[in-house]
């Protein structure tokens, strides 16, 4: 036996892989969700608001079971996967709903199940179907599906096209120091680690310094250069691309030889193993994207979340990439991207944001020709940090939203401490989205307000319990992708 699945090769392995937990799903359904985004863009916040609205009983009108009371029981159990970290629910939902700060962000993979016992709305299905979904939810950085191009690109094609990235506008000065050192080593010189590792901590830092805040930059593989999981610090990250190689293979001994190694072995050991153990098993994916920071940003900003969301909407369409289309096919039939935060606008603007997003994403699709998934767009909120109002203004009346910003916000030089409320007026998106992507607009002027707040207050029932998490229109989300499973 052990012969036989020694020269099976790793894909049908996987394929075998998938077709048992198939047949374990017939015994005891159950759905993987996938959670992604690039980081910050609000996937902590919105397992842990979705779960909490599920066990507590949310304002979910939208979610069809629920509504109709279809729903008895809903409890988190343990994950089936020892190896993945388990998602600190308790930890999150007590830095939110008990100390009013935002939790910490995703790093890594984490998973979370949770099991809903429901009655099936038809008599039939209610004859035959267990009345038992188990959702496990996979939370992993959307930095780690920009890697799958690299699949398909050698180092030199790897090296060429990350150094022409770096020399088109805003990265250019960003570039600057890490391109100086890599003039400095010729790919052809003595492979030296000590140049590895600073031409690749250089190489991180220009990548890092493309994603800091004020500057918003996205399509920047390899991903675990960003989010390294417990990657941290190994030697599989210490690599980076190189200038003017020379035709025909490297040189024995060279950089150019021991830098091609690596990149080969990140793809072989990082990259692949990713894609087969986790993304080829996810059955549904919601992708979340902070639009309004790249609208506030302008057009350069804009292009760039459209070129990353054309390579993650990529991964979806196992048919343009041979080693993935050998592992998933067709498994994930839902994808929902979502523009997250929408409580940094008045409800006004909520479809506007909408309109934005699926802009944003029709141009992705136009460009990979279709993600071979069921695709839905929305604009929510996971945490409702506001609330609407309006003020007088002049005789006007001006819809404002009032939150408490975070301790060290400043709104017009006043520095808030995280206690007081205020009321602001967050701004309009405009009701053509092909304004905002004009090549050259600067983004909104005044723009959307940026101001940060904290978590809201979450009154008690009579009983001492909490409830649950408002929301925007997360009840959608959860119907688009698991009603359908609760029929
Ligand atoms: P992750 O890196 O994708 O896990 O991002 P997080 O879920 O940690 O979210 C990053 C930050 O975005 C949080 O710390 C909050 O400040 C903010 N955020 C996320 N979701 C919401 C939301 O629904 N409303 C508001 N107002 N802020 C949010």
């Amino acid at each position: 036996m052990a012969s036989i699945f020694s020269t099976l090769k790793d894909d049908t392995l996987a394929a075998f892989d998938t077709l048992g937990s198939r047949a374990a799903d017939f015994v005891h359904p159950t759905l993987r969700l996938g959670v992604t985004g690039l980081s910050r863009a609000g996937k902590t916040v919105f397992i842990s608001s979705l779960v909490h609205n599920l066990l507590n009983g949310g304002r979910l009108p939208v979610f069809e079971a629920m509504r109709s009371g279809r729903v008895s029981k809903i409890r988190l159990e343990p994950q089936p996967d020892d190896a993945i970290a388990r998602f600190q629910y308790e930890d999150h939902i007590a830095a939110l709903v008990r100390d009013r700060i935002w939790p910490d962000s995703t790093r890594a993979i984490a998973q979370l199940r949770l099991t809903i016992d429901y009655e099936s709305a038809s008599g039939w299905n209610r004859m035959f179907s267990p009345g038992t979904l188990s959702v496990d939810i996979v939370d992993y950085p959307g930095e780690w599906l920009l890697d799958l191009p690299l699949l398909s690109q050698d180092f030199r094609t790897f090296s060429a096209g990350t150094l022409a990235r770096a020399d088109i506008g805003l990265r250019r000065d960003l570039a600057r120091d890490w391109l100086a050192l890599t003039a400095a080593h010729p790919a052809t010189g003595e492979a030296r680690e000590a140049d590895a590792r600073a031409l690749a901590e250089r190489f991180t830092a220009y990548l890092r310094a493309c994603r800091a805040d004020g500057r918003s930059l996205y399509t920047l593989p390899p991903g675990r250069f960003l989010m390294p999981g417990d990657l941290e610090g190994s030697p599989a990250l210490t690599f980076a691309p190189l200038a003017d190689l020379p035709e025909g293979r490297a040189p024995k001994g060279s950089l150019f030889a021991m830098m091609e190694r690596r990149y080969e072995a990140y793809k072989t050991h990082v990259v692949k193993p990713f894609f087969r153990e986790h993304f080829a098993r996810l059955d549904r994916q919601i992708v979340l994207i902070d639009a309004l920071q790249a609208i506030n940003r302008g057009a350069e900003s804009l292009a760039d979340l459209e070129n990353a969301l054309t390579d993650v909407l990529a991964c979806f369409r196992a048919g343009t990439n041979s080693f993935l289309s050998s592992l998933v096919t067709r498994r994930i039939d839902k994808v929902l991207i979502a523009a997250t935060k929408a409580d940094h606008l008045h409800h006004e603007s909520h479809d506007r944001l909408e309109a934005i997003t699926r802009r944003l994403v029709q141009r992705a699709v136009e460009r990979i020709g279709g993600s071979g998934a069921g695709l839905e767009v929305m604009a929510l909120a996971s945490v409702r940090a506001t609330r609407e109002a309006t003020v007088d203004h002049g005789g006007q009346a001006l819809p404002v939203i009032v939150g408490t910003p975070i301790a060290g916000e400043k709104i017009n030089g006043e520095v808030f401490d995280g206690r007081r409320k205020t009321a602001i007026f967050p701004g309009d998106l405009p009701a053509d989205p092909d304004a905002l992507f004009r090549p050259g607009t600067e983004g909104l002027d005044p723009g959307v307000s940026f101001v940060r707040f904290r978590p809201p207050h979450i009154e008690e029932t009579g009983g001492g319990l909490k409830l649950s998490v408002p929301h925007i229109r997360l009840d959608r989300a959860m119907q688009y992708l698991i009603g359908d499973r609760l029929a």
